[in-house]
């Protein structure tokens, strides 16, 4: 299950897919995906697939983690992240071994916990997690060169766009259950953002306010 063969067939299949970054190849070839799934469906750790982590989420799918992560550093290495929506924690570690300092919010305290003991066994020492609602961004720890969510609201927040330093880029879904789109916005200056729309995804709601 969790043997080299395996995780090379995956790398593999991202790089079928067009995963190109190998820096990013490399951190998910050796990120072990079993840590963050519940025993029963650790066997299916290395499909790439999204698998339920509980409370009615899924940890993202081995290709979209990739992609998105590439898209992030597409403009050169970044210093100071933010992650909207922690999950499992599978995401916050690939961003931990790839950039300076990720800080990672989530509104589901239970999975925050988790991820929070998962990244500790890791030893990733470069995440701070906080229990919140990510859809107002992390003012106190703002600006950020990155921003990546792994929930999608129906409309990028101003609230994200602003924490973004200028040159800072935002990969987020963005939609309803119609159908999503990922989008890259980059902040060029103060008060001028480009957008990009880059493919049809399919990623749980962003929602308002907090579980405890
Ligand atoms: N990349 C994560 C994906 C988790 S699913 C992984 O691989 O495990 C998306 C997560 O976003 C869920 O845990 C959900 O609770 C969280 N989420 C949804 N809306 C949110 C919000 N407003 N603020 C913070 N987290 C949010």
């Amino acid at each position: 299950m969790t043997s080299q063969r395996t995780r090379d067939r995956l790398v593999s299949r991202l790089r079928e897919q067009g995963v190109e970054n190998e820096s990013v190849l490399n951190v998910m070839r050796d990120m072990p995906r079993h840590i963050f799934i519940d025993e029963a469906l650790s066997h299916r750790a290395y499909e790439d697939t999204a698998l339920p982590i509980g409370y009615n989420q899924t940890i993202s799918q081995p290709y979209i983690v990739a992609k998105m992560t590439e898209y992030l550093l597409a403009g050169g290495p970044l210093q100071r992240v933010l992650e909207v929506g922690t999950g499992s924690g599978y995401q916050t570690a690939i961003l931990a071994r790839l950039v300076g300092q990720v800080y990672s919010v989530e509104r589901i305290r239970p999975l925050q916990e988790k991820a929070r003991q998962r990244l500790q066994l890791l030893k990733l020492r470069n995440v701070q997690l906080k229990h919140s609602d990510g859809g107002m961004g992390w003012p106190g720890k703002a600006p950020f060169d990155g921003i990546l969510a792994a929930c999608a609201p129906e409309q990028v927040p101003e609230e994200l766009k602003q924490q973004l330093q200028i040159g800072g880029r935002l990969i987020i879904p963005v939609g309803g259950t119609q159908g999503q789109q990922l989008k890259l916005v980059i902040r060029d200056a103060e008060n001028s953002y480009t957008t990009q729309v880059l493919e049809g995804v399919k990623f749980v709601p962003l929602l308002s306010g907090v579980i405890r």
